[in-house]
């Protein structure tokens, strides 16, 4: 078998509270390969959201190591992660965290500023990942023009403009009613079918059907891991 894209071995992460030290994460160990297409599912708290931050490279963990691509990121500084993040994860999230009173199209660009690209590269490249995601006809419209699941076909725009490794959604379709998250999931089968790794977090098991692998937390560790074949 290939060398894993993603590879986490006894992943910990705490968070001081006051006095008091929650653990959240208690010792997590997942091999993700190129193209999975996996669902993280779980109770309210398990630390679905948590794991699914240290995967984004958005939180670092208390212990343990994470190698992403080959490359050990639990050893990162601060700016070498900003730059992981950039260029290797397509994050997506309930709340779209679109910038409000900028058009789609730049929302759909920013993340090529940091990446480096000109102006005109930004906004062809921007086009063509709306175009795949079915809103260029939209791209001149700021969020609070375009309905829940126009926002989050921006906010999954965004998160491919850069070819990242892997696309990250927690609980993408967690605002969408539920015809919306159909045609959202649709668009994720879509970029899976394109060559894309994805991990998303639902709690549905409807949503969860979509994927090929479920993995189950509970109470911070993986209760089940379960592949369709
Ligand atoms: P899930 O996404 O599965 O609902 P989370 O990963 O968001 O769960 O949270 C898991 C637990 O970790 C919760 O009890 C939550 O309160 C706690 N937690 C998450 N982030 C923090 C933080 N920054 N500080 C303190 N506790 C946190
Ligand atoms: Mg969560």
């Amino acid at each position: 078998m290939s060398r894993p894209l993603i590879k986490i071995t006894n992943i910990k992460r705490d968070f001081e509270l006051g006095n008091e030290i929650v653990y959240v994460l208690k010792g997590i160990d997942l091999e993700i390969h190129k193209g999975e297409y996996v669902a993280l599912m779980g109770p309210s708290g398990s630390g679905k959201s948590t794991l699914m931050n240290i995967l984004g490279c958005l939180d670092t963990a208390t212990s343990g190591t994470y190698i992403l691509n080959g490359k050990d990121v639990s050893q990162m500084e601060d700016n070498e992660l900003a730059e992981i993040r950039n260029k290797e994860i397509g994050f997506v999230f309930q709340t779209f965290n679109l910038l409000p009173r900028t058009t789609a199209l730049d929302n759909v660009a920013l993340p090529m500023i940091y990446a480096g690209y000109s102006k005109q590269e930004r906004n062809k490249r921007a086009i063509e990942v709306l175009q795949q995601v079915n809103l260029a006809d939209r791209m001149d419209h700021q969020p609070n023009q375009l309905s829940g699941g126009q926002r989050q076909r921006v906010a999954v725009a965004r998160a491919l403009v850069n070819k990242p490794s892997i696309i990250l959604a927690d609980e993408p379709t967690g605002n969408l009613d539920s015809k919306t998250s159909v045609e959202i999931m649709k668009l994720f089968n879509e970029i899976h079918a394109n060559g894309n790794t994805v991990i998303l977090v639902t709690h549905e098991e409807e949503i969860a059907a979509y994927a090929h692998r479920v993995i189950r937390l509970r109470d911070g560790l993986i209760e089940s891991d379960t592949s369709k074949v």
